[in-house]
């Protein structure tokens, strides 16, 4: 009898030290991060920017630190699809939050679009925690929308925000708006629907700002949202609160987000930084460099939330693909950089398209413009300046001018055109290409490429996400490292 009881006590003390270690090493919360376009060159072109900034005087580029580049654990992702080397946001997406391939285009659908996945929130819901989904671009967007929907295609922008807001998965849904908040027309207003279905809806910067943990489900939509639906631009908003606008950022949507998940059983929260792609996609350095700052500060707010909550946080940092094929060097500055260059641009180029508009509105002519392209970006026909430009610059911005001031239905682009302006605003465009340069950044692509990916962790569990991998198994290791099994 002694034996037995013996073999049992130490049966019972052996699974007892198992279910303690399996507690140890399993995160109550769980950030997820995904900067959509950001690659290495992104990470590095802000990082240099901050750096050279903060050491004016250094002989030497020093790479600044954003939040997240100083993480324990750097691991890389392969991203490619099942139908494309250079893959897009919706198969990368469900790749990280169900673990399986698909092809470009399809949310959390296989290949043959006959079954749907299983989610990695839908797990962590199971399990018990709250789930948050938030984006700087509109919430029925490709990255978003593979966290909690499933649709054959990512333009079905109705039927996935329906599946969000009638599902049981989200707890808090924030950041830009939807994009056909009344589908066809005849459809039921999504904004209805969501309280029909237990949100609150929160659309003012006073009421996002004071949400709780009483809030309840929470739908909070930016009340200034820009082009199609998303987030100011960070390089805009910043212009914008230097003029005393209120205009909420990605960190405070996180921030909101905390305060309302926050519970016993913890959390899972994606959060996306979706216009670095926008921005890599248009080929504008300072604006990309700009987003890229604003979801560092994003991923701060998890970084000092896990200082309060340091054994039961993990926070990864990663990116669906790289946008733009952007790089570090340029043949007219062959191994030189001017980051500093790119404070001179306080603009997006969209927020620069609007100004050309009124410029073709005006009938202006090419001296008016160039008044307002040393205003936003710095570049002057002055003579020995660091950003003076060159007659073949201002060859090129004349032929761009021209373009731009044909109504867009009138104008005829051919293909060399094409290939230089990406079908953007060409003035733009020509803008943007030439302050790149001089800063020693360029771009191949309006495309997203096919580099592969930086995968940052820090916290419980952070050490799973180092090595060389698919970017499937980010689910596969963030649900082993969550005691989840599919
Ligand atoms: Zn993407």
């Amino acid at each position: 009898m002694k034996k037995w009881l013996l073999i049992a006590l130490a049966l019972v003390l052996a699974l007892s030290s198992v279910a303690m270690a399996e507690d140890a090493a399993t995160p109550k919360y769980v950030f997820m991060f995904i900067g959509d376009g950001m690659g290495n060159p992104q990470v590095a072109a802000t990082q240099y920017y901050l750096g050279s900034i903060e050491n004016p005087d250094s002989e030497f580029p020093v790479p600044g630190e954003l939040s997240f580049t100083d993480f324990p654990y750097l691991g890389m992702v392969t991203t490619y699809d099942a139908s494309s080397f250079c893959p897009d946001s919706a198969s990368t997406a469900t790749s990280m939050a169900s673990g399986e391939k698909t092809l470009s285009g399809v949310l959390n659908y296989d290949v043959n679009l006959e079954n749907s996945f299983k989610l990695i929130t839908e797990y962590a819901k199971e399990a018990g925690k709250k789930v948050g989904v938030i984006s700087s671009v509109s919430l029925d967007h490709a990255t978003p929308a593979a966290y909690y929907a499933k649709v054959p295609s990512r333009s079905q922008y109705y039927d996935i925000a329906v599946q969000g807001l009638t599902g049981t998965t989200l707890d808090y849904l924030a950041g830009g708006s939807f994009l056909k908040p009344d589908g066809d027309g005849t459809q039921e207003n999504l904004f209805e629907l969501a309280k029909a279905n237990g949100f609150t809806v929160a659309n003012t910067n006073e009421a996002i700002r004071a949400l709780d943990a009483n809030s309840g489900r929470v739908l909070a939509i930016d009340p200034n949202t820009a082009d199609s639906q998303s987030l100011n631009y960070e390089i805009d908003r910043v212009r914008k609160a230097a003029a005393g606008e209120d205009i909420l950022s990605l960190a405070d949507y996180v921030k909101a987000g905390i305060n309302v998940l926050d519970n016993e059983n913890g959390f899972f929260m994606m959060c996306e930084g979706g216009k670095i792609d926008w921005s890599g996609h248009a080929n504008d350095a300072a604006t990309s460099i700009h987003e890229t700052i604003a979801f560092s500060d994003a991923v701060q707010v998890a970084v000092d939330f896990a200082a309060e909550h340091p054994d039961e946080t993990l926070i990864i940092v990663t990116a669906d693909h790289e946008t733009g094929g952007m790089t570090i060097g340029f043949a007219t500055t062959a191994y030189d950089t001017h980051f500093t260059y790119l404070t001179n641009q306080t603009i997006s180029f969209t927020n620069f398209d609007a100004v050309i508009e009124q410029l073709r509105e005006q009938n202006a002519t090419f001296e008016d413009a160039m008044a307002e392209v040393t205003r936003y970006y710095g570049l002057t026909t002055e003579p020995d300046q660091d950003l003076s430009l060159t007659e073949a610059d201002v060859e090129s911005l004349k032929a761009a001018y021209e373009l731009s001031m044909i109504p867009k239905d009138e104008r005829k682009l051919g293909d060399e055109e094409a290939l230089l302006y990406g079908g953007y605003e060409p003035f733009s465009m020509a803008v943007s290409h030439i302050i790149n340069n001089k800063a020693g950044l360029s771009y191949t692509s309006y495309s997203h490429t096919g580099l592969q990916i930086p995968v940052y962790a820090m916290g419980v569990g952070a050490e799973a996400f180092s090595g060389l991998y698919d970017n499937t198994d980010i689910f596969n290791r963030t649900m082993d490292v969550m005691g989840l099994t599919k």
